[in-house]
């Protein structure tokens, strides 16, 4: 169960007074329009101070579009295959 305590870091999140759409790019994943556009929203992600926790949120949360910590759906899908590489090391070490 998420609780408002647990979602506490968005009060401090850089993006909680921007439109949300900037973080929603119109245009199609892999195309240099995507990539233009999620310049802004990652620009603001860089001097989040909660980044981390966002980025958190994101993975545990399976969001799927968007730009959050700063990292398309691309870029998440491919951190999500490191965390996945990380916790099977860790499990057979
Ligand atoms: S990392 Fe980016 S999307 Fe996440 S809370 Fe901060 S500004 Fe918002």
């Amino acid at each position: 169960m998420t609780t408002v305590t647990m979602l506490g870091w968005r009060d401090r999140a850089a993006c909680r007074t921007a439109e949300a759409d900037l973080f929603f790019p119109e245009a199609e994943p892999g195309t240099e329009a995507y990539r233009q556009q999620a310049q802004a929203p990652k620009a603001v992600c860089a001097g989040c101070p909660v980044r981390w926790h966002c980025g958190e949120y994101a993975a545990g949360t399976y969001q799927k579009h968007g730009i959050w910590a700063g990292l398309d759906e691309a870029e998440r899908h491919q951190e999500g295959r490191r965390r996945a590489r990380r916790r099977r090391e860790r499990t057979a070490a």
